[in-house]
């Protein structure tokens, strides 16, 4: 009897430190390995995973986000000698957000050496390119069309067929076509369910209102403030922009980290990597790369002096967008530009990821307008905003109904919910009941799989 359990260290029912154990007598695999990301507070790291590190067969990993990555590192200082298997853009990607996360948290889950032993290890493999993880245990990547090099991991366990979806998207958004489905049925489905409650409209109808409010703003001379997440968000709103020939002649201004994610993301474009729909976009376009436009214009490249090259952007007399990091506010060049645009109520800060309770994003985003800033010169700063807030409703994660449909069409025996909360799960259980029952884990509790 082929038993397989799960343990999940984190990302029951909440998003954060996701990380999972496969395992039975013999073997034990590791699905991603992250942090859980907590306002004003300490990072925190899946509880128990140190614990079989030194026994763990293969590690792998689904996407370069920090909630599924941020931890990893730290299995090289618990004893795992064995490889990290991820795609190709995913390793360009970590690398630059596990150096940055050093910066921001210095050695307090994992050091510099830790990284270097890991980047040693790493096997890329591209979508559906089947691989060993052990005797008897094989894998492979498919598309999640949810970030650059996003994957789900399909795992055949001695003929037992198990998907872990991680973070999927099931609309089409400007890079993807959504996520893909397994070839073939499979036993046990292990799903994320972060928008059970939550109604996502199909992008092109945000992208509308964006590029028109865009045109509005920058026409009349005023700024419109982006803020936007390093890895997706910003590159998803930079080609929305990008192929509205209405704001060719609008100066995007591109600050922080999206800078190397966009350089990143040019390497990938490839039909191995992002749909053929948005390969012919750009050749419609004339462009081999949206970020070659001439309006679009890195910080950096105006001037050394960051700081100046902020306030030329925020005080000249040009209508002009700003897409900058961090997509919630919690700090980054986004703060010098709250400073320095955000009296004026003829601006826009238009809000295009989700805010997590706790954030200066979230208290903006639900009414606050007297807020304290880090004014990029290590002071804090009280100021009241008078820029108006606007809200495009963009997710990374599938509309519920999209969940509904994998749960169909894999047929899985065993589905079980992650990465999502209590509210969201518990709508989704009611939305598929007609289709299918999941159930979902608690956090450290060995559970065998079903179906196997
Ligand atoms: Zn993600
Ligand atoms: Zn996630």
């Amino acid at each position: 009897m082929n038993e397989i359990n799960i343990t999940a260290f984190g990302a029951t029912d909440y998003v954060g430190r996701s990380s999972f154990l496969l395992s039975n007598k013999d073997h034990n695999i590791l699905l991603d390995c992250g942090i859980e990301l907590r306002p004003k507070q300490f990072s925190v790291a899946p509880k128990g995973v140190d614990d079989v590190a030194s026994d763990l067969d293969a590690v792998l990993l689904s996407h370069a986000h920090i909630d599924h990555s941020g931890y990893m590192p730290s299995l090289s200082r618990n004893g795992y000698r064995g490889n990290y298997f991820m795609t190709h853009p995913t390793k360009e990607v970590v690398y630059r957000l596990w150096l940055d996360h050093l910066k921001i948290e210095g050695r307090r889950h994992w050091g510099e050496s830790d990284l270097d032993r890991v980047f040693h290890k790493i096997r890329t493999l591209n979508y559906y390119k089947p691989f060993k993880l052990a005797d008897g245990i094989s894998a492979q990547f498919l598309n999640a069309g949810h970030v650059l090099g996003a994957a789900q991991i399909l795992i055949d366990w001695e003929g037992t067929l198990i998907l872990y979806t991680a973070d999927i998207n099931d609309r089409v958004t400007p890079m993807f076509d959504g996520y893909d489905l397994p070839k073939e049925e499979i036993d046990i489905l292990i799903t994320e369910s972060t928008n059970g409650e939550r109604y996502v409209p199909e992008r092109s109808k945000i992208d509308v209102g964006l590029r028109l409010i865009a045109k509005q703003v920058t026409d009349e001379k005023h700024k419109m403030i982006l803020p936007s997440f390093a890895v997706g968000r910003s590159q998803e709103t930079l080609i929305t922009l990008a192929l509205d020939d209405d704001l060719s002649d609008v100066p995007i201004y591109i600050d922080g980290m999206i800078n190397q994610m966009n350089m990143i993301t040019e390497h990938f474009l490839s039909d191995k990597w992002v749909s053929k729909r948005f390969l012919e976009q750009l050749r419609d376009a004339g462009l081999h790369s949206p970020f070659e436009k001439s309006n679009f214009i890195p910080v950096n490249s105006i001037s050394e002096r960051t700081h100046a090259a902020r306030r030329y952007i925020a005080k000249n007399t040009e209508g002009s967008i700003i897409v900058t990091t961090s997509g919630m506010l919690e700090g980054g060049p986004v703060h010098t530009y709250l400073e320095l645009c955000g009296d004026n109520e003829e601006n826009v800060i238009g809000f295009t990821g989700y805010q997590v309770d706790g954030t200066l994003g979230r208290a903006i985003y639900d009414g606050e307008r007297s807020i304290t800033i880090d004014n990029g010169r290590g002071r804090k700063k009280n100021l009241v905003l008078k820029a108006k807030v606007m809200k495009f409703p963009y997710s990374g994660h599938s509309s519920v109904d999209g969940l509904k449909f994998i749960m169909q069409k894999t047929d899985a025996q065993d589905i079980i919910l992650i990465h999502g909360d209590k509210r969201n799960q518990n709508y989704i259980l009611d939305y598929v009941k007609d289709v299918a029952q999941p159930r979902t884990l608690k956090e450290g509790v060995k559970t065998r799989l079903l179906g196997v």
